[in-house]
């Protein structure tokens, strides 16, 4: 069986606590890796070697930090296939996804490679008799990133690249159910010309997590996964004195008007609802159509097009449209909560229990479904599902339809279908969420702006890459400095203006 261990000082190394994580393949169920779990020794080693590798890169000039990004983004493209393979090994999603998930990766890595100009400082001269006034942006020191299971590629870069090009030391934690894809990333960002210590990925569960949270050399902590260990991990950080950034869960709308296009407006929910087999932080698991005849009209599509889906290990082609949940728990969790839903009222229009694919029958495959006639009491509403599982709540008007989106606890992303400028406008200003898509399911910014939710997605301050990354990984330093060439001031021992 293979043991994957971590990245410590520029090398692979065995984990020497004995205890141990098993990796699944989710398409067949079996235990194909098991990946080690750091003890806190292992974790304080490579914490201090860290801070002792961050010295010389934080003198390292911000260009030549840029050029290790510059070769690294070189190398991730070079390897995207395997990369991708490993991507889906682990996690299960279709190879095109896969390589998607290493895409939107790279391009944070791509915006790096400006850092310079992201990390200039600022400057006022003579803000007083011979006095200058700078700003400048220092590193934090070292800093932790904690990543979920369902972007292995993506979330590590964008929390790897803004830290590192700001001249950070970073201990990644990614999570242990794929844990391989980051250790490739810390092999080609040595390639790149990346000095050993900077990068150190440290596997591990709960208790890595928490000694990262109390660790004194730590300085800042991004996280990325669910919104109750995103809120402890906040609280924990931020009671330790570190900066912290903690990206959580979401539940994310698409209201649907009268006079949408509706067959893109399917579309879209096809996708958004149902790729990467709805494991993702900005699918759309609410459908809100306006009005009756939209709902039906829209469900009417939706239903064909549910219907053509194939599911399917990454293995068996590019045709197949999704593949299986991570896990056996999660598969058991999503399969009860569509029964939650029948229970409770709503009407299952298709029911993906019981799918069963040939060949792999005790993988945590879940088919996709389809309710109507959710409301906000029920379970399927209230909870983050991260299935294959679409609802749709009928609403009679936009007004009633916005207010669910604004009174929903989560704020990650939503999106408007609307033919309407007015509407879409009015919507994108008022609307209480992070990410608004207008006819765009899936408005995740583009590398050069930010990314984060509101409400309960997301707890600390700054967005995660583009220019707020190099906000939250740089501290600011402010100089008045003041040199005495033609100045008479003798003592001064009142506060007063500097002119
Ligand atoms: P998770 O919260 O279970 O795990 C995330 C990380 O936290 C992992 O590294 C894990 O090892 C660690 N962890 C788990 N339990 C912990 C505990 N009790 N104490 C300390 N650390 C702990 O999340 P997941 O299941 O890996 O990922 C799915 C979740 O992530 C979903 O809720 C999804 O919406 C969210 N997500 C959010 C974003 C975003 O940007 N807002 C992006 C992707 C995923």
């Amino acid at each position: 069986m293979q043991e994957i261990g971590h990245w410590i000082n520029g090398k692979r190394v065995a984990g020497k606590s004995g205890r141990f994580a098993d990796i699944y393949n989710p398409a067949t169920g079996e235990i194909q890796a098991k990946v080690a779990l750091a003890s806190p020794e292992e974790l304080d080693h490579a914490i201090a070697e860290a801070a002792k590798a961050q010295v010389a890169w934080a003198a390292t000039n911000p260009q030549r930090r840029a050029r290790v990004m510059m070769a690294f983004g070189a190398l991730i493209n070079q390897n995207m296939d395997k990369l991708a393979e490993l991507v889906s090994r682990e996690h299960g999603k279709t190879l095109p996804d896969a390589r998607g998930d290493v895409q939107r990766g790279l391009e944070v890595v791509e915006v790096c490679m400006g850092a310079p100009a992201m990390l200039k400082g600022e400057m006022t001269d003579s803000a007083g008799p011979g006095i200058d006034l700078y700003a400048m942006r220092q590193p934090l020191g070292v800093v932790a990133g904690i990543t979920p299971f369902n972007f292995p590629a993506m979330i590590p870069l964008w929390k790897m690249a803004p830290a590192l090009a700001s001249g950070n030391a970073m201990i990644l934690k990614p999570s242990e159910r794929v844990p391989s894809t980051s250790l490739l990333l810390a092999e080609l960002l040595q390639e790149a010309g990346l000095p050993d210590g900077v990068l150190q990925v440290v596997n591990g569960d709960k208790s890595v997590v928490d000694g990262i949270l109390d660790h004194p050399v730590i300085q800042g902590v991004g996280f990325v996964g669910s919104t109750p260990i995103a809120q402890y991990i906040y609280g924990r950080a931020a009671t330790n004195g570190k900066r912290a950034q903690c990206f959580g869960g979401a539940k994310n709308h698409m209201i649907i008007m009268p006079d949408a296009d509706l067959d893109k407006a399917a579309d879209a929910l096809i996708g958004a609802g149902y790729g990467a087999a709805g494991e993702r932080c900005m699918a759309i698991s609410v459908a809100v159509p306006v009005g009756a005849q939209t709902a039906d009209a829209l469900i009417e599509r939706l239903v064909p097009r549910i219907e053509k889906l194939k599911v399917g290990p990454y293995t068996a082609g590019d045709d197949v449209d999704f593949g299986p949940l991570i896990t056996r728990q999660a598969q058991e969790r999503v399969l009860g909560l569509i029964g939650s839903g029948v229970e409770q009222g709503a009407k299952l229009v298709v029911d993906g229990r019981g799918l069963k694919i040939q060949g792999y029958e005790s993988g945590f495959f879940v088919g996709p479904t389809l309710f109507d006639d959710v409301t906000p009491e029920m379970e399927i509403y209230r909870q983050e599902i991260f299935g294959p599982v679409l609802s749709t709540v009928r609403k009679d008007s936009y007004e009633d339809a916005l207010k669910l989106v604004m009174d929903n606890e989560y704020g990650n992303g939503t999106a408007i279908y609307t033919a309407d400028g007015d509407t879409a406008r009015d919507f994108a200003s008022r609307v209480n969420v992070g990410m608004v898509g207008i006819n765009f399911p899936i408005p995740v910014p583009l590398s050069y702006y930010s990314f984060g939710g509101w409400k309960r997605s997301a707890f600390g301050d700054l967005n995660q890459y583009g220019p707020d990354a190099f906000r939250f990984y740089t501290k600011t330093k402010t100089v008045t400095a003041r040199w005495f060439s033609g100045i008479k001031e003798g003592a001064a021992l009142n506060f007063k203006a500097m002119d």
